[in-house]
């Protein structure tokens, strides 16, 4: 057995009382307050400075809390929120086309298979209106439509539009606009900024948050750093599949290290694949290329209908085309949620339809766009994703069809936390796609922005004063106890360790073999057999890596491979425990596809007597510790997920 499950504790998601509606104003009613004049002297780390970060650090330094920023990057402004493309969902109805809160909760709800809070998705949808206000606020330049009203789109999962969008960017620009918030309070003094530098180790005293120990990127230094609360902003995993869609830095390390000090880490094995990105086209890639899901509101999908087909797209008469997506989804199309869409990818692909010199490949076609909308109309949309495709692949996609191809993309999983945003370590919170909380088990498109950004305006700079106002009157936070000691001298070690190795493989080679074995058995589709076979797998490769591994260069200053190596050695242990959650959950649930269960037509079979929980594991000696929250619908009755 690869774990065990402790039956006795039950999480306490801290859900408030009351109506749906009206459970986050019944927080906000009774939360506690700390006194303006006081707030200074409270101390709070946020680790990370993408959108969640960066806002949760500006809202609590403009309320005039004593912050401190850690980012890896040379700036925030490079964190990885700015590569997200296509927009922010929003529910404002702008196109009177029947959009509410309710509609909205809903939507989310469903899109992640009924395995997320009611009362958490409910408040996302119920702020998200707030953001755009705040954002437009900003200077963040949305589309706007003639009117002056600003443009929606759809993304997949929907039959609203929704989704606001600076043409391609709009991560960048929502980044920025919480950048300058940031920014202004780092001049104001109320934040003080460390860019470059890694969180390696969480401190914990007496199962309390008091710091972290972070490494200086550039000099080697390490230093510790003590607080009254810390913040996880630390971004998503989903790197740990070597190819994906996120940043090369990208990693788990921070929550990695928080689990390993108590923090249960919940579902880590909802792994988001993308179905449109640039497909794979060598074994020496180092990353996929996302397009992003808004072209599928006017792109078709379609494979041809002969096995092996080696006609031209543009030579393949519409008779020889199967539009599987429109075929087998007819209410949704091409607008099908994500996982479902990449699911039906990597059937026609594994099938002999795909295309593409690898044949790893679908099309994505604008031509009937372009025959009814205009050249002119598509490439105001989509121009640059246009100019961007060409650049990488040399094909121009207003004449010939797009080549494009599932890829992980976006971790569901990650800390458990409650509905305050708190781990179970008092004084540790995560937020943004660092947490677990909003997604279920598939996140629809434009809702992980939406939702970086509620965790760090609006839900964060609530909850936390409450655990603060609770620890009574401020005291200086200390980093001179001998559990700070411990966290510094366990950081060096392993890195003295890591450096000391002197094997002859280097760290890309063990990441790049995780990743083939995540892929393939813990990806799109999974089965016991191929999980335990991924179990054995990476055992076999950790002890590899720990015998093997070559790390040129000295320990301090600029030692790239060394901060690779450190992310590495904690996705080996990641990768493990999403292969034993996967195999724990004996169902199919959005992104989580168990081959064994499935319906007559390949669809995804749920199992909610048994499984409607969220995982909860917790770090043991020997094996992982499931414990399970169960999941309450109370104001909605799961159905079966169809987009027929
Ligand atoms: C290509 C791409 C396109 C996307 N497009 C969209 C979209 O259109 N709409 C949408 O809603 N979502 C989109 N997403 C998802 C969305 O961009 C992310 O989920 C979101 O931006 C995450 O924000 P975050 O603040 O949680 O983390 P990030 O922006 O990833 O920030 C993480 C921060 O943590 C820091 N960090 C990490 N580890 C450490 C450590 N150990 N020590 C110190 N600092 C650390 C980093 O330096 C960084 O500052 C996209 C994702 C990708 C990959």
């Amino acid at each position: 057995m690869y774990y065990t499950t402790d039956t006795a504790t039950t999480p306490n998601a801290k859900i408030p009382e009351g109506d749906l509606k009206d459970k986050w104003s019944n927080f906000k009613d009774k939360t506690r307050l700390i006194s303006p004049n006081n707030r200074h002297q409270y101390k709070i780390l946020v680790v990370g400075t993408g959108l969640s970060g960066a806002s949760a650090a500006a809202s609590l330094a403009e309320l005039g809390y004593n912050v401190s920023t850690f980012c890896f990057q040379d700036s925030p402004r490079r964190a990885h929120s700015v590569a997200a493309q296509g927009g922010v969902n929003a529910m404002k109805n702008y196109k009177n086309d029947g959009d509410s809160v309710y509609r909205m909760f809903y939507d989310t709800l469903k899109g992640g298979d009924f395995r997320a809070r009611e009362a958490n998705v409910y408040r996302l949808a119920e702020c998200s209106s707030h953001l755009i206000d705040q954002a437009v606020a900003q200077g963040v330049p949305f589309a706007r439509e003639y009117s002056g009203y600003l443009a929606n789109r759809s993304f997949g999962g929907v039959q609203v539009s929704r989704t606001f969008y600076a043409r391609g960017q709009t991560g960048q620009q929502l980044l920025l606009g919480a950048y300058q918030a940031m920014m202004r309070q780092v001049h104001l003094g109320r934040i003080k900024s460390f860019t470059r530098h890694e969180m390696l180790d969480l401190v914990t005293e007496n199962g309390v948050a008091k710091g972290i120990i972070v490494r200086n990127m550039d000099t080697g230094e390490i230093s510790r750093h003590a607080a009254h609360a810390v913040v996880l902003a630390t971004g998503g995993f989903g790197k740990i599949y070597y190819l994906s869609t996120l940043a090369m830095g990208c990693n788990g390390s921070a929550i990695w290290r928080a689990h390993k000090k108590g923090a249960w880490t919940s579902c880590p094995s909802w792994t988001q694949i993308h179905p449109t990105c640039l497909p794979q086209a060598g074994n020496y890639q180092s990353k996929l290329t996302l397009m992003s899901e808004s072209l599928r509101n006017d792109g078709r999908i379609w494979v041809p209908q002969t096995k092996n087909e080696n006609r031209k797209a543009i030579e393949i008469p519409e008779e020889d085309r199967d539009y599987y997506l429109e075929r087998k989804y007819p209410s949704y199309g091409n607008l099908a949620p994500r996982d479902i869409a990449s699911r039906a990818a990597k059937e026609r692909i594994d099938a002999g339809h795909g295309v593409g010199p690898l044949k790893n490949a679908v099309y994505l076609d604008f031509k009937d766009a372009i025959a009814t909308q205009g050249k002119d109309i598509i490439s105001k949309k989509y121009g640059n994703l246009f100019n961007m495709y060409e650049k990488i692949t040399g094909i121009n996609a207003y004449q010939q069809p797009m080549m494009i191809s599932p890829a992980a993309h976006f971790s569901m999983g990650g800390l458990w936390v409650d509905y305050e945003l708190s781990t179970n370590i008092p004084g540790l919170y995560a937020i943004g796609e660092a947490n677990f909380s909003d997604h279920g088990a598939n996140r629809l498109g434009a809702n992980s922005l939406l939702q970086a950004c509620i965790d760090g305006y609006y839900v964060l700079p609530q909850t936390l004063p409450q655990y603060l106002a609770q620890q009574g009157k401020a005291t200086p936070p200390e980093s001179s106890s001998e559990a700070f000691m411990k966290a510094e001298n366990q950081v060096r070690s392993q890195l003295e360790e890591l450096s000391g190795i002197n094997g002859s493989k280097t760290v890309d080679h063990f990441h790049r073999e995780l990743g083939k074995i995540l892929y393939d058995k813990c990806g799109l589709s999974r089965s016991a057999k191929g999980l335990t076979e991924a179990i054995e797998s990476i055992r076999v490769l950790r002890k590899s890596f720990l015998q093997d591994l070559k790390i040129p260069q000295v320990l301090q200053g600029i030692n790239e491979e060394l901060e690779k190596a450190g992310r590495v050695a904690d996705y080996l242990e990641i990768g493990e425990l999403m292969c034993i959650d996967a195999l724990s959950r004996e169902e199919s649930c959005g992104a989580h596809f168990r081959e064994e269960h499935q319906t007559p037509d390949g669809e995804a079979k749920r199992n909610d007597s048994d499984f409607s929980y969220i995982s909860c594991w917790k770090k043991n000696a020997d094996t992982p510790v499931l414990i399970k929250e169960p999941l309450q619908f109370e104001f909605t009755k799961p159905t079966e997920r169809s987009y027929k």
